[in-house]
């Protein structure tokens, strides 16, 4: 509510014994400060899709350009010591943060994406492969009619690495009035704190997960009992690099984790969170920019109607 109406009728109503013409000039004085605060520019709504209310949804999708983000995670074991959400709630630390910099509308909780590799721990929630594209499909279908004519979606979780970039493609598979951007994890940087582990296997609930999990969630993080299980590579498939089989995580860590949670520090996952931060906010502020991509669409649409009329 707006401050000076409510500073009025506290003051009169706690004034008591004060004269009336004292009333009355503190009365003036603040309907003034009432002016001026509603001449000042209107702060900045949430960033939160749920929060707003329909008429300010509508001034907020101006403001952001049309540009919203959907932060996409999912429900999962994070070895012994981190949260099944652990990722949303990553995620949506950075995206939540990059949106108050750079005005973006972000989407509700989103869990449902790719996580098969996990059905065999406690917690994951794994819809099937059909559910996942149209279930996304429809949000971002929904999200474009009402006004998000640019969605980024912002991953989270590492199991999401091929359907994200398979959705996006998948959008010219018949016309959208709305163009989908897909923004990797990117929580690294140069200047970075040295590791203490492995970077190489430092892959799920490891030393650089943990660290962005001790600065987004320190509540759910329980660094004590990191150490209950290994998070080695246990390699037990041998095939040459290049040939794929969806078993390949499994056959290297069971335990569905990866690394060293136990060598996470605050300082590492600070840099990883203003990094991560930086990146989405980079993010939005390039694509408020890109006017191409929904030209290029259409375009591409259009002759993909009549292809033997396309220039050769
Ligand atoms: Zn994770």
């Amino acid at each position: 509510m707006s401050g000076g109406g409510r500073d009025v009728y506290q003051r009169l109503t706690t004034i008591g014994e004060d004269t009336l013409y004292k009333s009355l000039l503190l009365a003036i004085n603040a309907l003034c400060a009432s002016t001026v605060w509603a001449q000042s520019p209107s702060p900045a709504p949430s960033v939160h899709w749920e929060e707003l209310t329909a008429a300010d949804f509508k001034s907020a999708i101006g403001r952001a350009q049309g540009t919203c983000l959907l932060p996409f995670g999912i429900l999962e074991k994070h070895g012994a010591h981190l949260p099944l959400g652990n990722d949303l709630l990553n995620v949506r630390y950075a995206a939540l943060n990059a949106a108050q910099q750079e005005y973006a509308i972000v989407f509700p909780e989103y869990y449902f994406g790719q996580i098969f590799e996990a059905k065999h721990q406690p917690g994951t929630v794994a819809y099937s492969r059909g559910l996942q594209l149209q279930l996304l499909q429809e949000t971002t279908d929904e999200m474009a009619r009402n006004g998000c004519k640019k969605v980024i979606v912002v991953n989270g979780h590492g199991g999401n690495n091929s359907l994200l970039p398979f959705f996006a493609q998948t959008q010219l598979d018949a016309p959208h009035d709305y163009v989908v951007y897909v923004l990797g994890i990117s929580r690294s940087g140069p200047g970075e704190p040295k590791h203490k582990s492995n970077p190489a296997t430092d892959m799920h609930a490891g030393e650089s997960e943990t660290s962005m999990s001790m600065i987004a969630r320190p509540d759910l993080v329980h660094l004590d009992r990191a150490p209950q299980e290994s998070g080695a590579d246990q390699a037990r498939l041998k095939l040459p690099e290049g040939l794929y089989t969806g078993i390949w995580w499994y056959a290297r860590f069971p335990n569905h984790y990866a690394g060293e949670g136990a060598a996470a520090t605050r300082e590492l996952g600070e840099f990883e969170a203003k990094t991560w931060i930086n990146g989405v906010v980079q993010a939005i502020r390039a694509v408020k920019a890109d006017q191409e991509s929904l030209r290029l669409q259409n375009e591409f649409y259009e002759r993909s109607k009549h292809p033997l009329e396309t220039p050769q």
